[in-house]
């Protein structure tokens, strides 16, 4: 068995905001988080920050996903979530749009099976024994993204020149579109302080004997492949089984040094945090 494991911080400067784990027992768990950088102006109606959230979340993950056997990785993720909830204090406003939030991508795996997690944007990449690789993806981000009125709220904001007054109303416009859809009905979903969000994760379970090897990666990651195109999945998949996780960083830092503003691969930050998880079973 080999593992690989990082969790990097956009810049120096800025605070880890990803969470990666592995346990290594009767089998095993592997839990990544993308913990989700909060406003510009602050506001999550929360005394606590990111890094607290999913230093907690991901702590009462591995331990549950370790050792309730007995319940499936969605159950694991709503106790978890209901546990990190307690843990706020009464003068945190767990209903805000913007409470410390997380997407997720968990794997856990024995002698018969291999399980799967994954909610928002973050990815699941499962090597086959007969050669196939299956990503395994919440699309509903992307999908609403290509959505008509979101589209044009987004060609609004690119099409005016940065620091005008128009400018940004039009992307007070795009972000509080986004922020509406935001845990709603209809919309996209993260970790954040309801436990019925577990109900909408995109779940699995391969048999043991078809896996050969796994990853769990966040965004920051997986934009080799959806930002800069540096190749599929697969091939993303191949890289880190042949080279590692660090090479896959690498690869990415370098194509965000080579377009810094996003001219010609256009992404909501510059650099992202990049965590993830590989297992060779
Ligand atoms: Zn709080």
């Amino acid at each position: 068995m080999r593992i690989d494991i990082v969790a990097r911080p956009a810049s120096q400067e800025d605070p880890n905001e990803d969470y990666a784990a592995v346990v290594l027992a009767d089998g095993g768990v592997a839990v990544v988080l993308d913990g989700v950088t909060p406003p510009a102006d602050g506001d999550t109606g929360c005394a606590h920050d990111v890094p607290w959230f999913t230093a907690r979340l991901g702590g009462a993950l591995v331990e549950l996903a370790g050792s309730r056997r007995e319940w499936d990785l969605a159950a694991c993720l709503s106790e978890a979530i209901t546990r990190t909830a307690a843990a706020h204090g009464p003068g945190c406003d767990l209903s805000h749009k913007r409470t410390p939030q997380a997407t997720a991508a968990l794997l856990r795996w024995d002698e018969e099976r291999v399980e799967h997690l994954v909610l928002s944007d973050a990815a699941i990449l499962l090597g086959g024994k007969d050669g196939t690789i299956t990503p395994v993806l919440d699309t509903r981000l992307t999908v609403l993204r290509l959505r008509p009125d979101l589209r044009a709220l987004r060609e609004r904001v690119k099409a005016l020149a940065p620091g005008t007054a128009e400018s940004e109303a039009a992307v007070h416009a795009y972000v509080g579109a986004v922020t509406a859809l935001r845990n709603a009905e209809g919309g996209f979903f993260t970790v954040a302080a309801d436990p019925d969000v577990a109900g909408r994760a995109v779940t699995g379970l391969t048999p043991r004997a078809d896996v050969t090897d796994a990853a769990a990666l966040t965004d920051g990651a997986t934009r080799w492949t959806e930002v800069f195109g540096l190749g599929d999945f697969p091939a993303l998949l191949s890289l880190v089984r042949e080279e590692g996780l660090n090479t896959l960083l690498a690869q990415v830092r370098a194509s965000e040094h080579a377009d810094p503003e996003g001219e010609e691969f256009p992404r909501g930050k510059r650099h992202d945090d990049v965590a993830g998880v590989y297992v060779e079973l």
